[in-house]
């Protein structure tokens, strides 16, 4: 018999939910909408509901599936199966493990979302087999997660590997985590649009203006990057202060960890060497281990959106309950 996992990606905007073989590769992925708010018993069945569909429309028996692992945002306990916290969904203490358990009567393991599309990218992606690995998401904030010796780490608590809420500039920027200077203030892609904006605006005549048809909305973390490649000197600033805030925050994770890999994801992350190559540079220049002969590989991550659906489906093989 072929066994299969599921895989399920709990966003505060859509749900997906893999069928993954026992080779890590998805064979087929459904999504539907987590229209929220609405009530945490609606957002359970609609997750139970979208594996059954996948698990049926790919033709294969309930018989074959070896469990369904969830990857979902907040403070996520995988040893009690409780999402103790989670802001987008405004559930507390959320017994989602035990619930779709009771929906599926099959073994069910939950984790943060950020640690499982870290999981996704050892399993099967850019740091497939790295001992120790770190997997950075530059998205609206900046998603973190840590595998050291082959297993997701998150502190005592569970609340660990939040990189982005490190601080790079003492009395900075204000972060919704109440803190000041966080690195996602200035390093995420959401940081890099708004510092696209505001070049912007106090530079009325700038030729990124052509580039998004004169609307202030249209301006996304592509933007400075477009408008470097074409030359524009405000743009190229804007890049360069970019690579400045990413190589920053990478070279503190570097000298606190060492990882063999880092990768990193999220949209912007599609730039590919344009990004990496500068911030490569910067790293080299401060990074505490640089005259070593073993040096941190920093590269893109693989899996891109289907990082988390592949975390999520092999989040049994952690043995965290
Ligand atoms: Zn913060």
């Amino acid at each position: 018999m072929t066994y299969y996992t599921i895989g399920v990606d709990l966003g505060g905007t859509t749900i997906t939910a893999g069928l993954v073989n026992e080779e890590s590769h998805i064979v087929y992925k459904k999504t539907c909408d987590t229209n929220l708010p609405r009530p945490a018993q609606e957002v359970e069945q609609a997750i139970a509901d979208l594996c059954r569909q996948v698990v049926e429309e790919a033709g294969v028996s309930w018989e074959a599936i070896r469990w369904v692992g969830i990857g979902t945002p907040g403070s996520v306990n995988a040893e009690s199966g409780i999402v103790e916290f989670n802001a987008n969904f405004g559930y507390n203490n959320w017994a989602l493990r035990a619930n779709i358990q009771a929906l599926l009567g099959c073994d069910v393991y939950i984790e943060n979302d950020a640690n499982a599309a870290a999981y996704g990218e050892y399993i099967a992606g850019a740091a497939k087999g790295a001992k120790y690995a770190v997997v950075i998401t530059l998205g609206t904030g900046i998603g973190g997660g840590i595998i050291i010796d082959g297993k997701i780490f998150s502190g005592f608590n569970y609340a660990g590997a939040e990189l982005g809420h490190t601080v790079i500039q003492m009395d900075g920027r204000p972060c919704m985590c109440g803190r000041k200077g966080c690195w996602e203030k200035y390093a995420s892609a959401r940081a890099l649009t708004e510092d696209t904006r505001i070049a912007m605006q106090s530079n009325p005549q700038n030729m990124m203006w052509t580039l998004v048809d004169g609307d202030i909305n249209k301006v996304n973390a592509k933007t400075a990057f477009d408008g470097m490649r074409a030359g524009d000197p405000l743009a190229t600033q804007v890049v360069k202060d970019f690579v400045k805030y990413v190589a920053c925050g990478l070279t503190n994770i570097i000298n606190i960890f060492q990882p063999e890999i880092i990768c990193i994801g999220g949209g912007v992350s599609k730039e590919g060497e344009t990004l990496l190559a500068p911030v490569r540079a910067l790293v080299d220049l401060e990074e505490y281990a640089r005259n070593g002969e073993r040096r941190v590989t920093i590269k893109a991550a693989e899996l891109r959106n289907d990082a988390g659906v592949v975390g999520a489906a092999s989040l049994g093989n952690q043995n965290r309950k």
